[in-house]
């Protein structure tokens, strides 16, 4: 099994998350200070057309006072002729009034036609004026004519001023009126922009919500269930998410760390199990260790005295013997966590035909063919790594069966030398394959289920590992592979 690679790759910006909040709550700011900005300036719209008509009834007002006060001057110079040219008291402080709000109106207004009726009025007060010094004073105090003494309210100057004070009237109520006019129209706009922005801001706030339940709320929940599911202990389960942003490089880191902690779950267990097994070989082997010690003492005690055919036979079953002490001890070492290899330079050829002379004779009288073919050397423990290879092979003629054929080969590449066991039996079920490794698992009668968990650990404690597969089209291949140099070494 090969843990997958951490996924912490970079991320396109385009998708990030923070990119997405920021584009959702900048297209709500955005949207609504534009509605807000077309209502400040419908706003201040409003602010002149009150402005305006607030100032059209002052004109007016200055128009009424000017009205007036042209009257009172008119009236001053009737009192003058009624007493005989006797005193004229208030009439220059009338006319300079009268001239004081003509000039105040005429700086205030800009419309041509009130322009223009301010101007005839300001014309006739000075003909009132002038007729009156030059003509009806000195008749009222008896140094002209008495004809200049005709002073009424329809003298046709009077009557004129009068008039352009009503045009001038009428031309500021009908701004006033415009204005006001404006004003209301202004006033139903914006009720109207009011209703349209609290409609765009609802939309544009439940858009934002959607969009950010989507993007953000919906992948959260998604990743919290799924956190959840893994936290309970189901280490097979997955989170889907597959998005290319924040949320599915998360899941996807998460989903990596849950299938890591499987695999060192179950090395963990696999690890206990030996530790187990260790335990009970340690008990076992304290057992056997004696019996095989008297048996390899008689031999050696009885070597010499034996003909030369029993001598050979007897030394064979010495080594076996032997090799059954250094299994156990082996296993031993194996269950214990600090194993300390013998490493040697081992020639790889070597050891494999070593292991088929072995075995060969054992599959007899069964017509099996072995071959074992190319090369390479390793670093490693001989006697362990021996017996991995013994495994594998002896597996391999069992699986092969009677006629069957075993090919060992031996090469290396790069990082590694590798030894391939490949046979003509039945091959692997798929079902099995996830526990041929696991102690004590065995289809066989007489199986141990020892063979390849022992073999394995040996290999791993070497740095390598054994590899299971179907060969192709018939059979079952076992990939033994070890680590060309050691792990930390430079060269
Ligand atoms: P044992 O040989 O005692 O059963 P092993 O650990 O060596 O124990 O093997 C475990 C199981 O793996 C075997 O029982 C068998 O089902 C399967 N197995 C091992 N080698 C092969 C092979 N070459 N072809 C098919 N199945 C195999």
């Amino acid at each position: 099994m090969t843990a997958s690679p951490p996924t912490g790759a970079a991320l396109p910006r385009r998708f990030s998350t923070r990119r997405r909040l920021v584009l959702a709550f900048s297209g709500v700011v955005g949207a609504m200070l534009l509605v807000f900005g077309l209502q400040a300036l419908a706003l201040r719209r409003i602010d002149r057309s009150v402005d305006a008509m607030e100032d059209g009834d002052e004109q007016m007002q200055l128009a009424l006072q000017l009205g007036a006060a042209i009257h009172e001057q008119y009236g001053l110079q009737g009192q003058y002729v009624l007493d005989g040219g006797a005193e004229l008291t208030g009439y220059e402080a009338a006319r300079a009034r009268a001239a004081s709000l003509l000039d105040r109106l005429e700086a205030r207004t800009h419309t041509p036609q009130v322009v223009a009726a301010l101007g005839a009025i300001r014309v006739a007060s000075a003909e009132l004026d002038r007729v009156f010094r030059e003509q009806v004073a000195p008749a009222a105090r008896g140094v002209a004519p008495v004809a200049a003494l005709a002073h009424d309210r329809s003298h046709p100057l009077v009557t004129g001023i009068q008039r352009s004070i009503d045009d001038t009237l009428a031309q500021l109520q009908g701004a006033i009126a415009a204005s006001r006019g404006e004003l209301e129209d202004l006033e139903r706009a914006l009720l109207r922009g009011l209703a349209v922005v609290l409609a765009v801001t609802a939309a544009l706030l439940a858009a934002a919500m959607l969009y950010l339940s989507r993007s953000v709320a919906r992948p959260l929940a998604v990743l919290t269930r799924g956190a959840a599911v893994l936290g309970s202990g189901d280490l097979g389960a997955r989170i889907a998410i597959d998005t290319p942003d924040e949320f599915g490089a998360l899941a996807a880191e998460l989903n990596a760390m849950a299938l890591r902690l499987r695999e060192h779950q179950a090395r963990l267990v696999e690890s206990e199990k030996l530790a187990g097994l260790g335990r009970v070989a340690a008990g076992i082997a304290h057992e056997i260790n004696n019996p095989l010690q008297v048996m390899l003492g008689y031999l050696s005690l009885n070597r010499d005295h034996l003909d030369r055919g029993l001598a050979g036979q007897l030394a064979a079953v010495e080594e076996e013997t032997l090799r059954c002490k250094q299994i156990v001890d082996g296993m031993l070492a194996l269950s214990r966590p600090e194993v300390v290899l013998a490493r040697q330079r081992v020639d790889l050829r070597v050891l494999c035909e070593d292991v088929a002379e072995r075995l060969l004779p054992q599959a007899r009288p069964a017509a099996v063919r072995l071959a074992v073919s190319g090369a390479a050397e390793a670093l490693a423990d001989g006697v362990r790594l021996r017996q991995a290879v013994f495994n594998l092979v002896r597996n391999a003629i069992e699986a092969a069966g009677y006629e069957g054929e075993v090919d060992v080969r031996v090469g290396a590449s790069e990082l590694w030398s590798e030894i391939s066991v490949a046979d003509t039996g039945p091959g692997i079920p798929p079902e099995l394959r996830g526990r041929l490794f696991e102690p004590l698992f065995t289809t066989k009668d007489g199986g141990t289920g020892l063979g390849l968990s022992v073999s394995r650990a040996i290999v791993r404690a070497h740095g390598g590992d054994i590899l299971a597969r179907n060969g192709d089209g018939v059979g079952a291949v076992f990939v033994l592979r070890l680590p060309r140099r050691e792990a930390g070494a430079t060269a």
